[in-house]
C-alpha cells in the first residue's frame, strides 16, 4: 500500500543544490553570515515585501528572541492556544506570562473582541498568529496596540509569501517572524526570519542571534547562537526560485479539495479571505460529528486505514500541554478547545497528485455516507 504523508518538503534538483553549494568549498566559510546568508536576505527581503529583515536558525528562535530584541521580555503576552507549541513556548522560555485569547470560529486567529478584557496594567505585547494562513484581524489588533502601548509580534511562520492589503504580510506589527522549517511552503532545511521597520530593533536582534557580540571586545548582551549557516542559506535560495511555481501546485490542490468537500454537511473548510494572496499552506478540516456522522478521529483512522496521513494540527491546545499543567484553564478560551476537538489538517504539498486528493476525498465521503445509511 503506498502512504500519503501530511506533507512533504519542496526540494530542488539535487545537481542545482550541488552547484550553489560548490563555492562554499571554494570560500570555507560555512556559517557566520557568510556570502548565502547575505544573498537569501537580500533575496527574501525582495520577494517578501518587506523593508528590513535577518535570518535565523529557525522559526522559533525568530520569537523567542524578538520579544528580547523589543525590550519588553517579562510581563504578560495576549496569545493564541491554537498554535503550535513554539508559540507559547517562546513566551514561557523568556519568564514571560502567555495570557490566552480565545480564536474567531471562521478564520481560527484571535478573536479580537476578546483582546481587550484581557489587557491589564502588566500586559507588554500582543503575539497573534495567522494560523493556516490565514489573515488576522490586522487593523484591529494595531487600533488595541497603539491605544495601550503594546507591542505586536506576528507569528507569521504559515504565511510565507502572503499580501495582505497589496502590502507583503511581513511589514504589519512590530515584527513578523517566519519559519523555513522543511515542512513549510518555503524551506531552507531549518531557518527562520523576523521582519521589522525599526532599525535598532533590528540592531538589537543581530546581536541577539550572535551570543550579544557587538564587536571583537565588545559584548553587552546575553546573547544566544540563532545564525543560519551557509548550506541552509543555499537550500533557501534554491528553493525560492521554484516557491512561486510550488505555491500554484498548491493551488491546483486546495481547489481540488474544494470542488469535492465544499458544502458536505457537517463540514468547515478554511475560509477564502478578501484581499489576501494566499500561499495555501494547510487544509484543514473542522467536522461536526452532530450533522456529518463520523467524528474527527474517525475520518483519521479511516484515512490511517488506507495508508493517509492526516494530522490533528492543531491538538492539543497549547494551553493544555503537559509541561502547563494546573496553569491555565482550558474552558477559557471554548472556542479553541472545540475547533482543536474536530480539526483535520489532511495532506497537502505541491506534489500531491491530484488522483490521491480524490481518494481521500472519496474516503472522507464515505465516512459520511456510512453514517446516512445507518451502518
Ligand atoms: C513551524 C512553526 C513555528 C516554529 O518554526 P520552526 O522553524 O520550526 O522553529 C512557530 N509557529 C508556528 C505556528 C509554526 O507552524
Amino acid at each position: 500500500m503506498s502512504t500519503v504523508l501530511v506533507t512533504q518538503s519542496s526540494m530542488p534538483k539535487f545537481e542545482e543544490y550541488v552547484d550553489e553549494i560548490r563555492d562554499i568549498w571554494e570560500s570555507r566559510w560555512l556559517t557566520n553570515m557568510g556570502i548565502k546568508h547575505q544573498q537569501l536576505q537580500t533575496e527574501l527581503k525582495r520577494y517578501l515585501g518587506v523593508s528590513n529583515i535577518d535570518l535565523l536558525t529557525n522559526g522559533h528562535m525568530a520569537i523567542e528572541l524578538s520579544l528580547q530584541a523589543l525590550g519588553i521580555a517579562k510581563g504578560e503576552v495576549i496569545t493564541t492556544p491554537f498554535t503550535f507549541a513554539s508559540t507559547t513556548h517562546a513566551i514561557v522560555r523568556n519568564g514571560m506570562e502567555p495570557v490566552f485569547c480565545d480564536i474567531d470560529p471562521i478564520t481560527f486567529t484571535m478573536d479580537v473582541s476578546k483582546i481587550e478584557e484581557l489587557i491589564t496594567d502588566k500586559t507588554v505585547a500582543i503575539l497573534p498568529v495567522h494560523v493556516y494562513g490565514n489573515i488576522c484581524n490586522i487593523e484591529e489588533i494595531q487600533r488595541l496596540a497603539n491605544k495601550y502601548n503594546l507591542k505586536v509580534i506576528y507569528d507569521a511562520a504559515h504565511t510565507f509569501g502572503e499580501i495582505y492589503n497589496g502590502k507583503g504580510i511581513g511589514t504589519y506589527g512590530d515584527v513578523s517572524c517566519f519559519s523555513f522549517h522543511a515542512t513549510k511552503v518555503f524551506n531552507s532545511i531549518e531557518g527562520g526570519a523576523v521582519c521589522f521597520n525599526d532599525l535598532d530593533f533590528g540592531k538589537a536582534m543581530y546581536q541577539l542571534k550572535n551570543f550579544g557580540i557587538k564587536n571583537e571586545e565588545v559584548i553587552d548582551g546575553v546573547g544566544a547562537n540563532a545564525k543560519m549557516n551557509e548550506f541552509c542559506a543555499a537550500m533557501g535560495l534554491c528553493n525560492l526560485r521554484h516557491v512561486d511555481n510550488e505555491i500554484e501546485k498548491r493551488r491546483k490542490v486546495v481547489e481540488r479539495y474544494r470542488e469535492q468537500l465544499e458544502g458536505v454537511d457537517g463540514i468547515q473548510l478554511n475560509p477564502v479571505q478578501k484581499g489576501v494572496k494566499s500561499n495555501y499552506a494547510y487544509f484543514p478540516v473542522v467536522f461536526d460529528e452532530k450533522i456529518f456522522g463520523s467524528s474527527r478521529n474517525e475520518v483519521k483512522e479511516a484515512l490511517a486505514k488506507e495508508g493517509i496521513g492526516a494530522r490533528k494540527y492543531f491538538y492539543p491546545l497549547t494551553n493544555s500541554f503537559d509541561c502547563f499543567k494546573g496553569r491555565y484553564n482550558v474552558y477559557e478560551t471554548p472556542v479553541a478547545l472545540h475547533v482543536s476537538k474536530r480539526v483535520l489538517t489532511l495532506p497537502l504539498y505541491a506534489d500531491l497528485e491530484l488522483a490521491e486528493v480524490d481518494k481521500i476525498c472519496e474516503i472522507v465521503r464515505q465516512c459520511r455516507s456510512k453514517t446516512i445509511m445507518g451502518i
